[in-house]
């Protein structure tokens, strides 16, 4: 492992418990990394002791900075909460095999809450260089926590290889809401896709979404070396 202390940039309060983080080195470069890679931050805690947690990297490599949309949890994110522009955090990476086949004739990216962080580097990847036909399903309780919701919807907006389907999981849909409403599951893919063979489908968020969602995909018959996971515990 090696650490190097890298600036904060910017924080952009998405939600009350969202935030994104933009870093880069001293100089203003950033290391070079693949979209799906993570990183490790470092941080020294109230007693002094270092602390460290994973992160993936939310922007493109092609960006002038490192971002990570970061959930409000426990101790470590509560660590991250205190920092301010300026403010040094140590990073080491990147790190990760939750990166895009070369092969993917097709590519579906299915996210919860702040899953999307290693998927919007990921479509970014897909839709400007790879130029792949590939859709986004992220779910989140609130229209909030749809977080880079203007950015994938502009995105998709008139484009024939990029489609996005946003879910609310909600129970109060908010008026003029023309999402879908509930979890993302097989069904849900079959009615917006139809088929769902040829296709790769990424997906990243809690044990509990991913896990559950990339067993019910294997059970649908998808090959398990195309359907790959992220999950966070
Ligand atoms: C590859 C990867 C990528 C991730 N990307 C993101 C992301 O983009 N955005 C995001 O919000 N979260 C991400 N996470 C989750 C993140 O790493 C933290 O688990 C999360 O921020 C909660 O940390 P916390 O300390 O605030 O919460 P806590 O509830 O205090 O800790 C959460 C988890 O951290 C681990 N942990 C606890 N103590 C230690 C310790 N001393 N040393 C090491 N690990 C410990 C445990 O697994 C614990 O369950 C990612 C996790 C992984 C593995």
């Amino acid at each position: 492992m090696k650490f190097e202390p890298f600036v904060v940039k910017d924080i952009a309060e998405e939600t009350d418990d969202v935030c994104i983080f933009r870093l880069t080195r001293a100089d203003g470069s950033v290391p070079a990394y693949q979209p799906g890679h993570f990183f490790l931050m470092r941080l020294p805690d109230e007693a002094g002791k270092m602390a460290q947690r994973s992160y993936s990297a939310a922007s493109h490599p092609t960006e002038s900075a490192l971002s990570f949309c970061v959930k409000l949890k426990g101790s470590f994110t509560h660590l991250l909460w205190k920092m301010k522009n300026g403010d040094i955090i140590e990073i080491d990476g990147p790190y990760g095999v939750f990166l895009l086949k070369a092969d993917d004739t097709e590519r579906v990216f299915i996210g919860g809450g702040v899953g999307i962080s290693a998927l919007r580097s990921m479509i970014l990847q897909t839709v400007k260089n790879d130029q792949k036909k590939s859709c986004l399903f992220h779910s989140a309780r609130s229209l909030p926590g749809l977080i880079y919701y203007s950015e994938m919807k502009k995105l998709a907006e008139g484009n024939r290889n990029f489609k996005f389907y946003p879910t609310l999981t909600c129970e109060e849909i908010p008026s003029g809401w023309d999402g879908s409403c509930g979890r993302i599951g097989v069904p849900m893919l079959r009615e917006k896709l139809g088929s769902l063979e040829g296709k790769t489908f990424y997906l990243c968020g809690s044990k509990e979404m991913a896990g559950q969602l990339a067993e019910a995909l294997i059970a649908a018959g998808i090959p398990k070396e195309k359907v790959k996971k992220d999950e966070w515990g």
